[in-house]
């Protein structure tokens, strides 16, 4: 229809204007308005409870619900902080409007939420039989004389009767934009989440994503990869540590180009959570409860503060911002007594760089110190199956060096680790191992 391509034309010259006059603008540091949104309302019911014997619940009544005591939560914990839901009844935004409520907010922090769901598979079981008459037909005679005759007989048939099978998926997942990101790049687990219809269901029709080919949605995307990706991710992986802790089951973080309109749009770091899967009996109830509302309010709560402390106080996830190499700076012992065997070189698209570093094999307590052009930046951390990780800002113009030096060969040497390093455009594993007499490396190229 002519009046939504308007719209949507209008809302992105807006955009446009919106982030372009603030690209060069310093990303603030205090944060001082939340967003919330509850996903969406009215109409546009979500996902639904539609398995047999389900609660029949809606995802919009869902949302609301654990947005409420969100909004409740963040206000508590600080008054001093605007908190603005995007709706606190049940009424229908188009996905445009809810991101133009927190673009005029001037939000600084956008959180969604949501519920998962996933395509119910239909089963068939029989409830009983029923007497059916069948007919057994023969012939008597020849020629002109022959005859038709049906003899009637009873059988006994089984008698089905259909239902929806729950889905067992159970757990919460935090998502966030990967503005770049090719959709032939997904990893296996994103594969296996794709298999879920993400939101499908309720596309909205006067809002058309761009294409992510297109020059608008390429610059759009590389402002946002550099300003907000490491902060979206950031929050994000905090929001599944946070979930982990109350024992349910934290799915991880996970990136998507396209079906997040919402966060596409809007002008701050954004997560969206998929609290539980509506779907499957257990998550149904808990997503549904007062207390498991509550629980995910306060998982969430309590990540925004560890994110708010940083971004404020400054304390950083180990980092090497206050360690950019100086021409003085003299190389660690660790590093000159031990010359790289193993070095691997990648090539990334921007200077903040998210490393994940673990043990992917039988876990064996290997300690790890972790120098990053010369600069401390993981000191003796045990290898474990749970990724730690860190961020790298890389400096144009130079070879940017990571080197892992061993700290023992824990119990089957060598001394292993498995580095996800996470450019905000792609995911590349690298696989290093080191021992008493050698270091590895990993050698980044920067390559805009
Ligand atoms: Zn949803």
């Amino acid at each position: 229809m002519i009046k939504n391509k308007v719209l949507a034309l209008s809302f992105f010259a807006a955009l446009h204007l919106l982030i372009f006059s603030s690209a060069f603008a310093q990303v603030p540091k205090k944060i001082k308005t939340i967003i919330v949104d509850a996903g969406h309302g009215g109409t546009d019911v979500g996902a639904s409870g539609q398995y047999e014997n389900s609660m029949r619940s809606k995802e919009k009544d869902v949302t609301l619900a654990i947005s409420l005591k969100l909004v409740a939560e963040l206000r508590k914990q600080f008054p001093e902080i605007n908190v603005v839901p995007t709706r606190t009844t049940d009424i229908y935004h188009s996905v445009t409007e809810k991101a133009k409520i927190a673009n005029d907010n001037k939000g600084d922090l956008f959180l969604c939420i949501h519920a998962d769901s996933g395509p119910l598979k239909t089963g068939k079981r029989q409830v009983g039989t029923r007497e059916e008459t069948r007919y057994k037909i023969t012939y008597t005679g020849k020629g002109k004389r022959k005859k038709k005759i049906s003899t009637p007989y009873s059988v006994t048939v089984p008698v089905y009767e259909y239902f929806k099978i729950p889905l067992t998926r159970k757990g919460t997942s935090v998502w966030i934009l990967a503005p770049h990101k090719a959709a032939s790049k997904t990893s296996a687990i994103q594969k296996e989440f794709d298999e879920v219809d993400f939101e499908n269901v309720n596309a909205d029709t006067s809002f058309k994503p761009l294409k992510t080919t297109s020059p608008e949605f390429k610059t759009l995307a590389n402002i946002y990869a550099k300003r907000y990706f490491e902060r979206s991710d950031r929050l994000a992986t905090m929001v599944n540590d946070e979930i982990a802790e109350t024992g349910r089951e934290a799915l991880g973080v996970f990136q998507r180009q396209v079906g997040i309109y919402v966060l596409q749009a809007t002008n701050m770091p954004a997560i969206l959570v998929e609290t539980g899967f509506i779907n499957t009996p257990e998550d149904e109830h808990y997503i549904n409860s007062p207390q498991g509302q509550q629980e995910i309010a306060e998982a969430i709560t309590a990540a925004v503060k560890t994110y708010k402390d940083q971004v404020e106080k400054q304390v950083s996830v180990p980092s090497n911002e206050n360690a950019l190499p100086k021409e003085d700076t003299p190389t660690p012992v660790a590093i000159s007594s031990r010359p790289v065997k193993e070095t691997k070189a990648i090539q990334v698209k921007n200077n903040t760089v998210k490393i994940d570093i673990l043990d992917d094999a039988e876990l064996d307590n290997d300690i790890v110190t972790v120098y990053f052009n010369k600069a401390l930046v993981v000191d003796k951390k045990v290898l474990t199956a749970k990724a730690f990780s860190f961020i790298v800002n890389l400096i144009e113009g130079k070879t940017n060096e990571l080197v892992l030096y061993a700290e023992n060969l824990g119990a089957i040497a060598p001394n292993t680790a498995l580095m996800i390093i996470n450019d905000g455009v792609t995911r590349y594993e690298v696989k290093l191992s080191s021992d008493f007499k050698n270091n590895a490396s990993v050698k980044f190229e920067l390559k805009k």
